[in-house]
């Protein structure tokens, strides 16, 4: 049950309609209201006002639905009415709306449309029936066209509801497996004005990234030209900017991206492996990616760098091109400082590499004549290298205690490497299934399908001090999970599925985050965080 309260717009002189509402209804039934603006006590839905703009105004339509989100409690339900369609419920559903209605459904099936999921025929215009839905398969086309109008309508609703049922199952599905995002990228491409939506969101980013998470088991797809734009890979270059530190030696080596993950298992990897031989150890290797950018070696094992699949053509469209381009600029721009530049690509990489190269007027030495595993290539890759190096700085860019150090700075903020993997820690373990210890204690492990450290009660003591992605809790022991009605305050910066510390008063514990920040400090109930190891302090 839902008890909808009737809309006010002229709250001064008919104030007491909602108030006279509200007396009567019990406080079990949940409440919904009209969205004017502000939020309310004790509301669990909110209705979308401006419904009827969806299908003129793209932009206001998609600006209303964040202004409502970024309002009112996180888990509070959306309602669009009027306007859903087997076509357009994954795009509004990924954009945030819950709950859907069959009015527009109703009034297409008295227009002679019959529906699908990409969009709509007039039924007049048909020559067989596209669906076999219960109500479609018994009948012929012939008999469609011999019905009463009145008949007709009929046939349709039944046939148009199912086709929207059906939709609604599917997206359901799509959210439970993590993978709308791609459904509604090739959804929306069905419909101008669902594409404009996509767009809308992708150009706003800051609201979805706070949601998105940060790791995902299953292959990400970037097949269409708006897989460019996914929080995903801007996340991935924005972070390796702020938060990763480049190895202290003279040379960075820019290397093509390879279809097989991670890239160092490719073979075209393992040929520029072998021909730089005892030279790699000196040199600082970033593999460039459409889309994702610049990979430093070290992270290319972390989410999403090897969990990513496009269409590999060779062509790159312009999009692709820029997106790469801007982001190897800023890579080489902040983080390669005096470093000599070598770049062993062909093609569209390397057609980036001179741009970039012109762009911030730096050289760059190109070593591939042709492919880039020919004989000659990887001879020349070998030579020049060698000339290059200055074996004073004796790095040993390959040693797991770097890989894992990088990870704990890209995952927890820039210095917190040197914390949880000192030089002096031991690192167990075959790859990639490592293990960091500190004398007799085991810190963290590295979790080799997403590329991420999972701590210990261990680890999270080393970086307690630092306050990074933290939930501080109320004075109770936890068991299993911490739901949010027990959070006191949170890092900010913390994503679904990263790795946290929960203090308390008298615990501290690990465990894996299930809500971002944002949705715990804007929720009234659920599970925040999913707890693996609890320790009761000294104190208590
Ligand atoms: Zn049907």
């Amino acid at each position: 049950n839902l008890v909808i309260v009737p809309h006010q717009i002229f709250t001064p002189t008919v104030g007491n309609i909602k108030s006279s509402f509200l007396d009567d209804i019990s406080n079990s039934i949940p409440i919904g209201l009209v969205y004017d603006g502000y939020k309310k006590d004790n509301v669990d839905m909110y209705i979308i006002s401006g419904s009827g703009i969806y299908s003129k105004n793209a932009r206001r339509f998609f600006e209303q639905i964040l202004e409502i989100k970024s309002n009112v409690p996180f888990d509070t339900a959306i309602y669009a009415p009027a306007v859903a369609l087997p076509q357009n419920i994954a795009t509004l559903t990924y954009l945030g709306v819950d709950l859907f209605d069959s009015t527009a459904v109703l009034i297409a099936s008295s227009q002679d449309m019959y529906l699908t999921t990409y969009g709509f025929y007039d039924v007049n215009q048909l020559s067989e029936l596209p669906c076999m839905c219960q109500d479609c398969s018994s009948l012929s086309h012939q008999n469609v066209m011999s019905m009463t109008r009145k008949e007709r309508f009929s046939f349709l609703k039944k046939h148009n509801i199912n086709v929207i049922k059906a939709e609604l199952a599917n997206v359901r599905q799509k959210i439970k497996d993590g993978c709308l995002r791609e459904y509604v990228e090739s959804q929306s491409s069905s419909s101008p004005l669902l594409t404009s939506l996509l767009r809308h969101s992708d150009n706003n980013p800051t609201y979805m990234e706070k949601i998105t998470e940060i790791v995902r088991s299953r292959t990400l797809i970037a097949n269409t030209s708006d897989s460019l734009h996914r929080i995903e890979f801007s996340r991935f270059s924005q972070r390796t900017l702020d938060r990763y530190s480049p190895p202290d030696n003279s040379v960075c080596l820019i290397l093509p991206c390879s279809a097989r993950k991670p890239y160092s298992f490719s073979q075209s990897h393992q040929k520029y492996i072998k021909a730089l031989g005892k030279y790699r150890k000196y040199i600082h290797e970033i593999i460039l990616s459409s889309p994702l950018g610049v990979i430093p070696r070290e992270l290319e094992l972390t989410y999403p760098a090897a969990h990513y699949d496009i269409a590999v053509t060779g062509h790159w469209s312009e999009d692709e091109k820029k997106i790469v381009a801007d982001r190897l600029s800023s890579y080489l721009k902040y983080k390669s400082g005096s470093k000599k530049i070598v770049a062993h690509v062909e093609g569209a990489y390397r057609e980036i590499c001179e741009r970039v190269s012109l762009e911030l007027n730096i050289d760059i030495i190109y070593t591939a004549t042709g492919k880039t595993t020919s004989k000659d290539s990887l001879s020349n890759l070998r030579k020049t290298v060698s000339l290059l190096l200055d074996e004073s700085s004796n790095f040993r860019n390959l040693e797991p205690r770097k890989m894992l150090k990088s990870i704990a700075d890209y995952q927890f903020g820039s210095k917190i490497g040197e914390i949880l993997v000192p030089n002096n820690s031991i690192i167990k373990g075959p790859y990639p299934k490592y293990q960091v210890y500190i004398d007799q204690d085991q810190i963290a492990t590295l979790i080799p399908q997403y590329g991420i450290l999972a701590l210990t009660i261990e680890g999270a003591k080393l970086i307690a001090d630092e306050n990074k992605y933290t939930v501080y809790i109320d004075d109770f022991i936890p068991k299993g999970s911490i739901l949010v009605p027990g959070i006191i305050n949170v890092d900010p910066d913390i994503r679904p599925k990263d790795e946290v510390i929960v203090k308390g008063p008298r615990v501290i514990c690990v465990g894996r985050a299930v809500m971002s920040a944002y949705e715990m400090m804007n929720s009234s109930y659920g599970i925040a965080v999913d707890i693996r190891h609890v320790q009761k302090l000294d104190n208590s």
